[in-house]
């Protein structure tokens, strides 16, 4: 058979290896299903993936807050939330392989021992589908008895939902005010994942915003445009960006309505986000599983209210993936191929590479000297003095440094440092002294090439 060229997704993966962004978890074992570890590069992309989302979401407004939640709460919180009873997919076996795969996505799944054909479509028969809960299950304590049974939690809003009312206690916010939390969440996945767009276990970024009943569709319709004008910020093509309005039979049991930002990965349109209105639907269970009194009580207009919520959900490794994707190009030019990584400087796991020109001459002490001045200016920034100028740049091209600086003969001189673009390749003189102010100023400008 005529060997096949590697798909975008292949080269994604062989990339994240090589550069060590993204390694397969417990890789020297034979790996363990769908769960990846992040490497030098990937956690820094991870990173800077969350300071966007805190910046836009925290840090940038007036009116919403953090919060940090525990992975184990009461088990009784999920039974409250519904999780217990309905945080299931369908799922099937196969009869012959023993294979297990989700019942409504058949179509993006391939039978383990002939991966041309799907499930079902092999001579192996499948059984009828079935209910699996996705929840991780654990024991708190030292007895392994039912009654100490506890669960990885599945998302991290229910936290959020939990310390609604000691936030709003010792926090002076009033609706509408958001919290928001950045955390790991488990869920037992039973699809094959496409690389790190659906692992067991992932980050997310998610905000419960408190509103008063009759503000809920302003703040949804706010949402859903601030949440989808965030990844065109930060540099996503519009052109790949859609935000699909859930069909009404789509809606999860606590949701008035639903969007969610998707973008068209190579294997299709897949969800980025989801910003749902949920009600009070939540509040009001916790309210009446534990007698506790979450309502907002308004000491201007003596209305007391159970807000209504809206959420914008997301996966920060999902955006991960997304950003890179999104980045990657081969570019053809005259006399080779660059791999390159078009990311938002403020994405860009390394922001400045530093180049002395050649390992000898005082170069290498003044790049030093370079290198320290930026790390103190709190700059991402990797130095490297072997090989020819050349390659040093189509290496930091490869894993999207959007400035590469070298010291030459004229720093020794007069100070002077070369700063190459990446996405131009352009390069300009700047004085050491000017140095910061210049990388701040073009990483503000930056535009998607
Ligand atoms: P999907 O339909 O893809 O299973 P979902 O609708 O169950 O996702 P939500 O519960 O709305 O997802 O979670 C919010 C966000 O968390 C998703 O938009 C996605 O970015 C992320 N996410 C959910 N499940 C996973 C997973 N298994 N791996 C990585 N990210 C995930």
């Amino acid at each position: 058979m005529a060997k096949q060229p590697p798909t975008l997704m292949d080269s994604i993966v062989s990339l994240c290896k090589r550069r060590g962004f993204i390694f397969q978890a417990s890789e020297i074992y034979g790996g363990i299903g769908n769960t990846y570890d992040y490497g030098p590069l990937g956690v820094e992309l991870l990173r800077r993936v969350k300071e966007a989302w805190w910046g836009a979401m925290v840090t940038e407004r007036a009116d919403v807050v953090g919060l940090d939640s525990a992975i184990i709460q009461n088990p009784k919180v999920w039974e409250t939330s519904g999780h217990v009873g309905g945080f299931s997919d369908p799922m099937v076996d196969c009869k012959k392989c023993k294979g297990r795969f989700r019942a409504d996505k058949l179509e993006d799944a391939r039978c383990p021992e002939k991966p041309s054909k799907r499930p079902g479509e092999c001579d192996g028969e499948l059984t009828e589908p079935r209910e699996f809960n996705l929840m991780f299950k654990t024991h708190v304590g030292a007895l392994e008895g039912s009654a100490s049974v506890a669960y990885l939690r599945p998302e991290t809003a229910q936290g959020i939902f939990l310390n609604f009312k000691n936030v709003l206690e010792s926090s002076r916010v009033k609706p509408p005010f958001g919290i928001a939390q950045i955390g790991k969440s488990f869920r037992n996945e039973i699809t094959p994942g496409n690389f790190v767009f659906r692992t067991r276990e992932f980050e997310q970024g998610e905000m419960e915003f408190f509103v008063p009943p009759d503000e809920d569709e302003t703040w949804y319709k706010h949402w859903c445009q601030a949440r989808f004008q965030w990844y065109i910020d930060y540099g996503i093509d519009p052109a790949k960006l859609r935000l699909r309005e859930h069909d009404p039979k789509e809606l999860a049991h606590y949701a008035k309505a639903t969007s969610d930002v998707e973008y068209e990965y190579p294997f299709g349109w897949g969800e980025l986000e989801g910003i749902a209105n949920r009600t009070d639907f939540d509040l009001s269970r916790h309210s009446e599983a534990t007698g506790e009194n979450l309502v907002y009580f308004d000491p201007q207009t003596k209305e007391k209210y159970t807000p209504f919520v809206i959420e914008p959900a997301g996966g920060i490794n999902r955006m991960a993936l997304t950003f890179m994707i999104d980045a990657y190009e081969e570019q053809q030019l005259e006399k080779d191929t660059r791999v390159v990584l078009h990311f938002h400087p403020e994405i860009a796991p390394i922001t400045a590479a530093i180049f002395p020109l050649v390992n000898k001459e005082g170069m290498p002490e003044k790049a030093q000297e370079v290198a320290a001045t930026l790390r103190k200016a709190r700059f991402s920034v990797f130095y490297d003095d072997k090989g020819a100028i050349g390659r040093r740049y189509r290496r930091q091209d490869e894993v999207g440094t959007p400035f590469c600086i070298t010291i030459d003969g004229e720093t020794l001189a007069n100070d002077v440092v070369t700063v190459r673009h990446r996405d131009s390749m352009q390069q300009e003189n700047v004085p050491i002294a000017e140095l910061v102010p210049y990388l701040l100023e073009a990483k503000g400008n930056w535009k998607r090439p």
